[in-house]
């Protein structure tokens, strides 16, 4: 779960994080109260979206007026951003942080994540930070340094001093560094954090080192341990597939492609995107509808691939260990029947009442007219799926891999 900017400032903040005093508002008067109330006399105006290259897309303004904060906030509460993050569709501004504006002296770049390969968490750390690190990263690639954190041992005090001396800071900043970036991890690490990146970290006019931007997402699979984060996710920044994945309980993830799969196991969803690619089409998304998925849950699973407009070919891929076919055919039947579509749907059965699943699929198909076609096997109905997908017809070709070398 991504995190807004102005939400993981609150959690770093609780840490005793330095971060600039500021607070959020959704109009322009709110903005223009929220400025007044932090006094000063320069603002920073920050669109609250779900993606990073804010500031290079018209996304984080500096202004030296309330006035003009009101005007930017105007400006940007509505607008569409645009940045390498989102794709080329955008995000709509529907929130945004004002804060004090800092005076920077530097900029400074730090990061928090896991690495699998190490079982450790991972540092990351650069004394040129700001909004070109990627191009730092890739063109003085020296400049940016890496250091692990043993998880059972923790970072403490001489790690923090280690990595800002490595990144070359001032020695005045060594022990301010190391306090800052010790109370990072234990935030970063008590939420069951992903990521946690402070891009820029600054050292502000008084020499104080202070984290300007704040980027943070949490396990999924720990939100139960956090109800407070949970209840803070932004279902507006979520696609509307998403959310109803989230209310029935499905793993959903949604993809660029055309192909919308609907699947029983993660890893049976996983070599169906793989089959798909492998025979050049491209799936529009991963979605497990779980073991011991109900009518209900197979029902909601389909209409949402149903309502996906960017689906043109629906691959229903299951083998039904736990869940039984005829269930699953049930299922997509009804949902077909509440959400009429002209969409291609392919469908591989097999296992438990494959025969009774496929009866019910065969004589729904006749009945409502729906597209249904049948794969013998899951080459068969993969390749049948990008074919269609490509705008082919489906011709009667024999699929080339038996289930057997499937694995099945
Ligand atoms: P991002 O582009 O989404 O990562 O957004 P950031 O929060 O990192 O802001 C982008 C850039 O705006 C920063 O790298 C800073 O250079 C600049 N910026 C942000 N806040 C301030 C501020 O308080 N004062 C000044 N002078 N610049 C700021
Ligand atoms: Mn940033």
């Amino acid at each position: 779960m991504y995190l807004h900017e102005f939400q993981a400032k609150g959690l770093l903040r609780n840490y005793g994080v330095p971060v600039p005093d500021g607070g959020v508002a959704s109009t322009a008067s709110d903005a223009l109260r929220v400025a007044k109330e932090l006094k000063g006399d320069a603002w920073v105006i920050k669109a609250q979206v779900h993606a990073g290259g804010r500031g290079k897309a018209g996304g984080v303004k500096v202004v030296k007026a309330v006035s003009e904060a009101y005007d930017e906030a105007t400006q940007m509460l509505g607008m569409k951003i645009v940045t390498k993050q989102t794709g080329p569709e955008g995000k709509i501004v529907h929130r945004i942080l004002i804060e004090k504006a800092m005076e920077i002296k530097q900029e400074i770049y730090l990061s928090f994540l896991i690495d699998r390969d190490s079982e450790q968490y991972m540092i990351i750390a650069s004394a040129e930070g700001g909004v070109e690190i990627e191009e730092v990263a890739k063109n003085n690639p020296a400049a940016v340094i890496k250091a692990y954190v043993n998880p059972v041992i923790g970072m403490g005090h001489f790690l923090g001093r280690k990595i800002a001396k490595k990144i070359g800071l001032d020695s005045s900043l060594l022990n301010q560094f190391a306090d800052v970036a010790n109370k990072l991890y234990q935030c970063f690490v008590d939420h069951d954090a992903m990521m946690l990146e402070i891009n820029p970290m600054v050292v502000s006019g008084e020499g104080e080192i202070i984290c300007l931007d704040a980027k943070m997402t949490i396990d999924d699979n720990a939100l139960f341990r956090h109800p407070k984060i949970e209840e803070m996710k932004d279902y507006g920044e979520l696609e509307p597939q998403e959310v109803r994945a989230s209310i029935f309980d499905l793993s959903y993830v949604s993809m660029d492609g055309n192909i919308g799969c609907m699947v029983n196991g993660a890893g049976l969803a996983m070599a169906t995107m793989d089959i798909i690619k492998f025979n050049g089409g491209e799936p529009a998304n991963f979605l497990d509808v779980g073991g011991g998925a109900d009518v209900n849950k197979v029902r909601e699973a389909f209409k949402i691939i149903l309502t996906d407009p960017k689906v043109n070919v629906i691959f229903v891929n299951i083998f039904g260990g736990i869940v039984r076919c005829d269930l699953i055919a049930q299922g997509v039947l009804t949902a077909a029947e509440e959400v009429p579509s002209d969409k291609h749907i392919v469908v591989r059965l097999d296992g438990t009442n494959v025969k009774e699943g496929r009866k019910i699929l065969h004589d729904g198909a006749a009945k409502s007219g729906l597209n249904i076609v049948t794969g013998d096997t899951m080459a068969d109905a993969a390749e049948k799926a990008v074919k269609l997908a490509s705008g082919d017809k489906v011709g009667k070709k024999k699929a080339s891999v038996t289930a057997e070398q499937e694995g099945e």
